[in-house]
């Protein structure tokens, strides 16, 4: 384990002076014994003091979104200019966090509408997320799921997660299962490894994800006997959420390597949030240095539409402009896909700034990311083929086996041969009311 830094020293002499805490530090049974959790630790730690109306508003905050902090993330903190510091914003309650905004909702996705049982979250095709942690190490202050922190905090019952995956098992359709929360991290090595094994005995499970903040959090829950039980269940994806270059620390790498050496595909999760990382610069080290630890960036998240979360907010436009800022400037590697996940439940949807300038039947007008100007000449002859999706009488032979026949939905059936539909209308608009009286 890496050594601990002067300020990480202070800190555990300072919460447990009698118990050894400097050795038990890396420990994270002991951190998450040890999470901060009320105003007054957290003065005492940081050798702050808030004036006295502040201190309330605060106190308002807690009672709606409760605090939890790990020392380790609390270690990072820069005391002199905290502030102003990204660590302390995503870990510490602001009184804007009680303002509510018109549109803004405390299920702004819809999982609830969209959850057939407990535990279990279906809104695309042929994968679904499994919540089955309802602890976190740390309470991040701009969690989409804000309304069921802290008031659960316990582990679901065996008897929910076998419902879970009973709808598993009866959902040929499922893929890809999703493990999320809360944070699955922080079931102990012997129920995950339960749950992985049970999952991935259904036939038509083809991968496993987890998603977890430990490694930004709480490194040292990435333990050997971990990784070596999570090397078992290979195919097995993980997804973490760094959201500044600061939380790059050598604990964190050094989870990351484990977790990189035990072949697990790391990827990332960033949150666009004003005051933290809505810097095209800030972004883009940040990037960086996930690549260095073989984490690749897979999503950048427009903040969501979630009570408590208004002075996070920025502007579409400013995800926009970052992504403008990466896109062909630094490896495509280093480019996640930003998206906005649709308020009311319609999941996620990609923006990309836009590189078609204009097109005629036999030219395409595209720019790049320096601003050059060029055409695509179509091709002059192009004999289409007409798909009926009759795969197997195909004349392009495609190696089909594993096609399974599926009819194309959305905007790929508006696209595709065989189907007849010309535009996508949504129901009971008016217009359509005054067609059919009935
Ligand atoms: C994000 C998400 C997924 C996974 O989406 P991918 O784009 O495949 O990463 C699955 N289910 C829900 C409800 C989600 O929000």
């Amino acid at each position: 384990m890496s050594k601990q830094t002067p300020s990480q020293r202070k800190l555990a002499k300072k919460i447990a002076p009698h118990d050894a805490g400097l050795e038990r530090w890396t420990d994270w049974q002991w951190q998450l014994k040890h999470s901060i959790r009320d105003i007054e630790t957290l003065e005492k730690l940081l050798g702050i003091r808030y004036p006295d109306d502040e201190r309330e508003k605060l106190l308002k905050t807690l009672e709606k979104f409760p605090l939890s902090i790990t020392p380790y993330y609390l270690s990072l903190i820069n005391v002199d200019d905290f502030r102003n510091d990204p660590i302390y914003k995503q870990a510490f309650p602001h009184p804007a966090e009680l303002i509510l905004e018109r549109r803004e909702m405390s299920d702004p996705l819809a999982e609830d509408h969209d959850s057939p049982v407990p535990g279990i979250v279906h809104r695309y095709p042929d994968r679904v997320l499994f919540l089955v942690s309802n602890v976190c190490s740390m309470y991040c202050r701009h969690c989409t799921r804000k309304r069921k922190v802290g008031d659960v905090d316990c582990i679901p019952s065996p008897e929910i997660i076998e419902q879970g995956l009973a709808y598993l098992r009866d959902t040929p359709q499922v893929r890809d299962v999703l493990l999320s929360g809360g944070d699955p991290l922080l079931l102990s090595d012997d129920h995950l490894d339960w749950i992985l094994t049970e999952v991935q005995k259904i036939p038509h499970v083809q991968i496993v994800r987890i998603g977890s903040r430990t490694p930004v959090v709480l490194p040292y829950r990435i333990t050997d006997q971990l990784v070596a039980m999570l090397k078992k269940h290979h195919p097995l994806y993980f997804n973490t959420h760094f959201n500044h270059p600061r939380e790059i620390t050598a604990s964190s790498r050094e989870a990351l390597a484990k977790l990189a050496d035990a072949g697990i595909p790391l990827g990332n999760q960033t949150v666009l949030m004003a005051g933290v990382n809505d810097c095209p610069r800030i972004i883009k080290a940040l990037f960086h240095r996930l690549l260095e630890n073989r984490v690749r960036p897979y999503y950048l998240f427009q903040c969501d539409l979630t009570e408590g979360l208004a002075h996070f907010r920025t502007p579409i436009g400013k995800g926009m402009e970052i992504m403008e800022s990466l896109i062909g400037h630094t490896s495509g590697l280093a480019v996640p896909t930003y998206v906005v996940d649709a308020p009311g439940g319609g999941g996620k949807i990609p923006l990309n700034p836009n590189y078609l300038i204009s097109l005629s039947t036999n030219k395409v007008v595209l720019r790049n990311f320096e601003g050059v100007i060029t055409t695509y000449k179509e091709p002059d002859s192009y004999e289409p083929i007409f798909c009926d999706r009759q795969c197997d009488k195909c004349v392009l032979h495609l190696p089909l086996e594993e096609a399974e026949e599926y009819r194309a939905s959305g905007v790929e059936m508006l696209l595709s041969d065989d189907s007849d539909t010309i535009s996508l209308t949504p129901e009971k608009t008016e217009r359509i009311e005054r067609r059919d009286p009935d």
